[in-house]
């Protein structure tokens, strides 16, 4: 596989969020990656990945 191709897959995984209460993924921006972020599909507040 392509590595540049790798490094943005492995860029978007990180950045996937799963929502606790309605279970919908969604990319979060980078800046936001150390923040909870609100989820776009119910408003919970989504924490960041451990
Ligand atoms: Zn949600």
């Amino acid at each position: 596989m392509n590595p540049i191709f790798q490094v943005v897959i492995s860029t978007i995984l990180r950045l996937k969020r799963t929502c606790p209460k309605c279970t919908e993924s969604q990319i979060v921006p980078a800046s936001k990656r150390l923040e909870n972020v609100r989820c776009k599909f119910c408003g919970a507040d989504i924490p960041p990945r451990k």
